[in-house]
């Protein structure tokens, strides 16, 4: 049992303190890779919502965070970064127990939390405004400020990491914070939260709600005394939670789902392309927002392109994040496990055809686990369900196309905009494509690589706003402008 590492396991952090649920009642949390129950964690209802809210208003309103400076802000920061640090290989194992994902993957999601808790901290003291003196003796001083109350609800095929992109930035800016993790991949989160407590924020600044979306995350939305939700997770859920934050007009980001594009022409270097169309779908399991689900290859290269996939396909080793071996490791839940298979099964149906994969994998110490093989679907009508739903799995779709143009309408014809990959060497071409797909993020000869310093974030029904670099910090801020008479004297208007 994970109980060893986390001494607060079974609670939430509700101003500065570790407490039960008030109802009392825990959400069994699974590792994936044998189904077997690892924790059993606090499950909070509307009730501890309301503490939580209630805490990190006092706290807003009233307690010393919102006058802090930034550089006090920024040392807090840095220190619960390098807490993590010293704590990397520890969160690691943590997040494949929980998780399901290679142990590698976890620990380059545990550096990227690290970094973007650094990045923010620096980032809080670059926080400025600027000055118009256009309209003389006016002057207009633009500064941002804290929004406020920050419900922060993440998902859970990246736990730690979300968790860091959601609080660094929002903390950076003198916002306070309730976050919401999935209650299936709470553990790490509730590691960092006892980080957050050792590293000395204030009561009711950073606040835990452990639960079930509807039961722990809806309270948050609906309260008229949260001012901002960042949101992570899948677009129905991001519609409702749109429709649940109209009560008073807060302000709302969200992080939504994908079908992205991936597109290979025919001069493209084709071991890379090869390479990157492999990461782009199976990385994680699949299960990331941004996967390269949709495969689109010129034609003269799509038969040699499709033998090669599926070569390089049948070679992957699917197990146990922990062993080594393991390349991708389980789908996060049977019920995750249990859509990916009913898509493949859709995917036939609508006359698809399978090339390689397709069925649940039991053997070999994977029976208990959620275990799907890689899969390949080729000669896939681009309007069917497979081809234009997001699966979040292993399960990628081959198209073929013929020219840019038709490719161009392949890759927008979607309601989908996160992310999209190029592999070509004309260089012009390249940028013409990337221009014309509508999606916040696109790669040219290389895929899901990520920048901390840049904006992430979805065109069309992936998202509203943007996470990382400058943009994220402004997306927790209010502008304000202070406009200051320099000439104190009446006006006469009325005289
Ligand atoms: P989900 O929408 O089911 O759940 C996300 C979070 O919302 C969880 O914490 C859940 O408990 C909570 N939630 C559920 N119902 C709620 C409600 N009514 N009110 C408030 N909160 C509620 O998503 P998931 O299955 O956990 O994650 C997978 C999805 O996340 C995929 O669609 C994926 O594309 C998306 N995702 C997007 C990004 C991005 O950056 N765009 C990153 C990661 C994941």
């Amino acid at each position: 049992m994970t109980k060893t590492l986390i001494s607060n396991v079974n609670k939430l952090y509700i101003n500065g303190n570790w407490q039960e649920a008030s109802s009392q009642e825990t959400i069994a949390v699974h590792n994936p890779a044998t189904g077997e129950v690892i924790a059993e964690v606090a499950s909070a209802k509307e009730k501890d919502a309301e503490l939580a809210i209630n805490a990190a208003r006092e706290a807003f309103d009233k307690g010393p965070w919102r006058h802090t400076s930034a550089h006090e802000r920024s040392e807090l920061l840095y220190k619960l970064a390098n807490k993590i640090e010293e704590h990397r290989e520890e969160f690691a194992r943590l997040e494949t127990e929980n998780n399901g994902k290679t142990l590698r993957e976890s620990l380059g999601d545990i550096d990227f939390t690290i970094r973007t808790f650094k990045y923010y901290a620096g980032l809080a003291t670059a926080l400025s405004g600027e000055t118009i003196e256009a309209d003389a003796p006016l002057t207009s001083k633009i500064v941002r400020e804290p929004i406020g109350v920050c419900g922060q609800i993440i998902p859970w095929n990246y736990p730690l990491l979300m968790a860091a992109w959601k609080l660094a930035p929002a903390l950076a800016a003198g916002n306070v914070c309730i976050l919401k993790p999935s209650e299936l991949t709470p553990l790490t989160a509730i590691r960092l939260f006892e980080l957050i407590d050792e590293a000395g924020f204030p009561p009711g600044v950073v606040n835990l709600l452990v639960g079930y979306g509807p039961e722990a995350g809806q309270p948050l939305v609906e309260s008229p005394l949260v001012d901002k939700i960042g949101f992570t997770g899948g677009t129905v859920t991001g519609k409702a939670i749109l429709q649940n934050a109209v009560g008073n007009l807060k302000k709302v980001s969200l992080e939504l789902g994908g079908k992205s594009p991936n597109i290979v022409f025919a001069d493209a270097d084709f071991e890379t392309a090869v390479d990157y169309a492999m990461f782009a779908i199976y990385n994680n399991t699949g299960q990331v927002c941004s996967a390269g689900s949709r495969l689109l290859v010129e034609k003269s290269i799509y038969p040699r392109f499709i033998e090669e996939l599926v070569k390089r396909t049948e070679k992957i080793r699917v197990g146990n994040g922990f062993d080594e071996a393991s390349q991708i490791g389980p789908l996060i839940s049977q019920k995750q496990m249990e859509k990916v298979l009913n898509y493949i099964k859709i995917g036939v149906e609508d006359g698809a055809e399978i090339a390689v994969g397709g069925t649940r994998l039991t053997d070999q110490g994977r029976e208990k686990g959620f275990f799907v093989e890689p899969t390949i679907f080729v000669n896939v009508d681009p309007k069917s369900r497979i081809a234009q739903e997001e699966i979040f799995g292993p399960v990628l779709c081959v198209i073929p196309f013929e020219n840019e143009e038709e490719a161009l309408e392949l890759a927008n014809g979607t309601s989908y905009g996160l992310a999209a990959g190029i592999f070509t060497t004309d260089g012009a071409k390249a940028e013409r494509v990337a221009k014309g797909i509508r999606a916040g993020v696109t790669w040219i000869n290389t895929y899901e690589q990520n920048l901390i310093e840049g904006p992430w974030g979805g065109y069309k029904q992936s998202g509203l706003g943007r996470e990382l670099g400058t943009y994220g910090l402004e997306e927790y801020t209010e502008v304000k402008q202070i406009i200051n008479n320099l000439k104190v004297e009446p006006t006469g208007w009325f005289d």
